[in-house]
């Protein structure tokens, strides 16, 4: 345990000076595996050589169920709240999940489902949703923001599924929650959608409803994302709420019946696979959803000032203002764009604790570990949240032990989404350096990757293989079952 903290201090450490820090002078280390700053300290850099261990899931075998059941109550029917009910009906507890909105509806377009996520969802049965809606893509080419020369490469298919043992997919956000919704009632799991949760109870795991209803159970778990209110109530009543790190996005669609015919654009409709211009403080992301009827965009940028004061009047002209002088051929997409939603981009740092003190209410997902979304990992780590959750809970013997088994849990996620958030962070800083020698430094380090030579280590956090099977090759059920298993082992020593 003081070894856990030691290292979640850490990150946290490192988390809060990525925050403070503009430039990017704090970029020297990382408290993950990875060997992606090593360009930094010049050639004679020693490369990190910690083992990497790779997940083995040839085959997907119905998990475990609980000895122990129990009634569970989730506020929230977001990625994060659907992920955790599928999870812990499958291990044979009673489920209510409570959303707020009238519908379910996810906000944005695209999202990427990385392999320690896709992993945990098609071990849940949403595979023949996700064949049916998700793309494969190829391979993900980073370029350069004023002319679009590819200045790295990271293939993914084949690649990923071989060596993580689950595909890189890309979906329309939507498809994935009303897949997650529909396994879920497939389940058994009881989705109240249009109920949303008033208040929480700091010491009984009980909910009252906006309506006024009250509902009871065992366990309380808040999925209730990045503004949570039942943050505050486990942090003992002071908010904990994510900081600005500078950035926002447009997340943009375009028709893709205006770019065929356009041999400028029409290219990036060819073979699925994410392009992703990287330039002075600024990055777009794309990709092509939904079997390439539509293209997805993500345009990060600085911005420093309150959302309530930005005019969605002039959107679309600031939006083109900031990439003016990029490639020509992205140039002529973003002008393509008829309508962007502008979003705020934040990042939280570890918390100190994500339930509560009476250990009946929980949080996980944004509400837990809010992060900017450059590793496109933030819904990822609720999906790990809720298969870690699952996995500990069914490992229980006896009721005396939930409490310990939740402290576990929590111990183990919070450092890995910790990680995850600072890794995040360092992506943007690693993709917005202005021309000049780290940038050259930055580039010549990823050049391998583009030539297909295989050196292992990449200055591209995809590409570099320590932080690859760090981040893809996870396996939260198998982590939170080796956390409680050494808690054990301890305290039986004690
Ligand atoms: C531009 C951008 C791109 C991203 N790309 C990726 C990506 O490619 N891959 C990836 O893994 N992640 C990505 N993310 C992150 C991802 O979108 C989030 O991490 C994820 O959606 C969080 O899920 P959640 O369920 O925790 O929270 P949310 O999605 O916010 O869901 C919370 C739910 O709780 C409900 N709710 C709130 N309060 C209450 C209440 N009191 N009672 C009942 N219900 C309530 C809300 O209505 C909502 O439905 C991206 C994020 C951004 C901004």
């Amino acid at each position: 345990m003081a070894e856990e903290n030691e290292a979640i201090e850490k990150c946290r450490r490192h988390v809060d000076s990525l925050l403070k820090e503009k430039g990017h002078a704090e970029l020297k280390e990382t408290s993950y595996p990875s060997n992606s700053l090593n360009f930094l300290h010049g050639p004679n850099a020693t490369p990190s050589t910690q083992p990497i261990t790779l997940p083995n899931t040839s085959s997907f075998l119905p998990p475990p169920q609980a000895s122990i059941k129990l009634k569970i109550l989730i506020a929230g029917a977001g990625l994060g709240g659907l992920a955790t009910a599928i999870a812990l009906r499958l291990r044979g507890h009673t489920i209510t999940v409570f959303e707020k909105a009238l519908e379910l509806g996810e906000v944005g377009a695209g999202i990427q489902i990385p392999p320690n996520s896709s992993r945990l969802l098609l071990s849940w049965g949403l595979g023949p949703y996700l064949q049916e809606l998700a793309t494969e893509p190829e391979a993900i080419r980073m370029r350069r923001w004023q002319n679009g020369e590819v200045i790295s490469l990271t293939r993914l298919k084949p690649g990923f599924r071989e060596r993580f043992g689950a595909p890189y997919y890309v979906v329309h956000r939507a498809n994935l929650q009303i897949s997650m919704y529909k396994r879920a009632l497939e389940l058994g799991v009881d989705v109240r959608v249009g109920k949303g949760v008033k208040g929480y109870d700091g010491g009984r795991a009980r909910v009252v409803l906006e309506n006024g209803e009250v509902c009871e159970g065992d366990l309380v778990v808040a999925a209730d994302g990045i503004r949570s209110e039942a943050r505050r109530v486990v942090l003992g009543g002071v908010d904990q709420a994510p900081q600005k790190p500078g950035y926002a996005a447009y997340r943009a669609m375009v028709d893709v019946e205006l770019m065929k015919g356009d041999p400028d654009v029409e290219w990036l409709l060819e073979s699925p696979g994410q392009n992703l211009w990287v330039g002075n403080q600024r990055h777009v992301m794309t990709y092509t959803i939904a079997n390439n009827k539509s293209f997805n965009m993500v345009l990060s940028h600085p911005e420093d000032s309150d959302p309530s004061t930005w005019n969605q009047a002039t959107v679309i002209e600031d939006m083109q203002q900031h990439f003016k002088e990029w490639d020509p051929r992205l140039v002529k997409v973003i002008n393509m764009i008829r309508t962007t939603l502008k979003w705020p981009l934040l990042s939280g740092k570890p918390l100190y604790n994500w339930i509560s003190s009476s250990g009946t209410l929980l949080i996980l997902g944004d509400a837990a570990h809010p992060m900017v979304p450059y590793m496109s990992e933030g819904a990822a780590m609720a999906v790990e949240d809720g298969a870690a959750l699952a996995e500990i809970l069914s490992l229980v013997e006896s009721p005396a032990q939930i409490s310990d088994a939740l402290k576990v849990f929590e111990r183990v996620r919070i450092l890995r989404a910790g990680q995850m958030q600072e890794a995040s962070l360092v992506n943007g800083k690693l993709w917005h350096f202005p021309d000049g020698p780290e940038q050259r430094a930055r580039d010549a380090a990823m050049k391998p990757d583009v030539d297909g030579v295989r050196v292992g280590e990449s200055a591209n956090q995809w590409s570099d293989e320590m932080t690859a099977a760090w981040a893809y090759g996870y396996d939260a059920e198998v982590e939170a079952r080796r956390a409680w298993i050494d808690s054990q082992s301890r305290s039986s020593r004690l």
